[in-house]
């Protein structure tokens, strides 16, 4: 019998996508509501941890979370954006016990720490986090030295394994769950057109939006309501694994350079921008502003967002976030440099002055 490839001449060639290759990130998740301290102990259990750093910024938090697990230190010095100089404290700690495991429990800052420290040990961790910054479900590290801010790919610091326990999130404040949770959208949607944003990443993402639109009004509504926690937490686990997998887009450049020059809170940054970059671009392409617009349950994508930002009384303006005005224009060079040559639209000098004035005003976006 003849063997070869199937006859082509009446088949219909036309390829659904263009070429395009996907890599998943290997890693545990488990979603274990009021029941972290059972599922730490299994992945410290799998990973044969026998002498254990916890980094946290709050021991009573972390405290029940590690009832089961070898302990050899409790790690509490975590400083937003992760200086150098605390991350060497940290993997000094690190050595000095003999750590074989890192857990971490808080928020992306406790987080970044713990990828700081698997950075140069190469130690496995298991992520526990207590806000939606996404950061345990990405190998990408943080670090600033002297006011800038420096990132990299490494697989070393990708947590092995992430524990996601909405109850722990009850008292984390409405307005932090609410920046925290419009950080994760931002993700999303720059994953609908990072530089490497693929159709698998663009159904994580869309139903990542899907979600944090139905799970952060619910907190607003009941802070202490674990369902709404856990939806909202459900939709920034995707949200970063589309985004670890799509790359940064234009948003996260204009917020990365906003953070680093002027020391800005991350979240909230990203709350205040993302309005502005989603008007900039979905325009140049309907497909996809249409999807998340579906995704939102409205007739733009625009329209959903702002409908959510009312809702759940977002951050408005980057003047609130105590920016001067006339040190906007300082970032417009930093920001055309960095943003993504596959952006929708082509960046301009005038487009990016005029977002960010808008942004530091609050203006309804064009
Ligand atoms: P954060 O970790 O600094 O936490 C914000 C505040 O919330 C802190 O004061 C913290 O103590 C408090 N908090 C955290 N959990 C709490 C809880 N359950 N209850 C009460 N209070 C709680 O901020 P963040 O927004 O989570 O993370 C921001 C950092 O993460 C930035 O440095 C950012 O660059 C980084 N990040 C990295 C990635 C990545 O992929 N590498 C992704 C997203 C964010």
């Amino acid at each position: 019998m003849a063997l070869g490839p199937p006859p082509v001449d009446d088949a219909e060639v036309t390829p659904a996508f263009p070429r395009f290759v996907h890599e998943t990130l290997p890693q545990r998740v488990s979603f274990a509501a009021g029941e972290a301290a059972d599922a730490v102990s299994e992945e410290v259990r799998r990973l044969g941890g026998s002498r254990v750093m916890a980094i946290a910024t709050d021991a009573d938090r972390a405290e029940p979370v590690l009832a089961g697990v070898p302990v050899a230190v409790l790690h509490t010095d975590v400083v937003r954006h992760v200086p150098v100089e605390v991350a060497e404290r940290a993997r000094a700690a690190a050595r000095e016990y003999d750590a074989d495991v890192v857990v971490s429990v808080g928020g992306g800052s406790t987080t970044g720490l713990a990828k700081a420290v698997a950075l140069t040990s190469g130690l496995p961790i298991v992520a526990v986090p207590t806000t939606y910054a996404g950061s345990e479900a990405t190998d990408v590290w943080g670090l600033t030295e002297s006011g800038r801010k420096t990132t990299g790919v490494d697989r070393r610091v990708l947590p092995r394994a992430v524990v996601y326990d909405a109850s722990l999130m009850l008292g984390l404040p409405v307005a932090t769950s609410v920046a925290s949770g419009l950080n994760a959208l931002a993700h999303c949607v720059d994953a609908m057109w990072g530089p490497r944003a693929d159709p698998i990443d663009q159904a994580l993402a869309l139903e990542g939006i899907r979600a944090l639109n139905a799970g952060l009004p619910r907190i607003v509504a009941g802070p202490r309501e674990v369902g709404g926690r856990e939806q909202t937490l459900y939709g920034a686990y995707l949200s970063a694994v589309a985004f670890a997998s799509a790359g940064s887009g234009l948003h996260h450049k204009i917020c990365h350079v906003l953070g680093g020059m002027f020391d800005l809170p991350h979240a909230e940054t990203h709350a205040v921008v993302l309005p502005y970059v989603l008007a900039l671009n979905a325009p140049a392409v309907p497909d996809l502003d249409a999807r998340m617009a579906a995704a939102f349950g409205t007739h733009t994508a625009l329209a959903g967002l702002q409908r959510l930002r009312g809702e759940v009384d977002a951050p408005r303006s980057l003047r609130d976030l105590g920016l001067a005005e006339r040190d906007l224009d300082r970032a417009v060079g930093p920001i055309l440099e960095a943003a993504p040559p596959s952006n929708p639209v082509p960046v301009t000098a005038e487009e990016v002055e005029a977002l960010l004035h808008a942004a530091y005003e609050g203006r309804e976006p064009a």
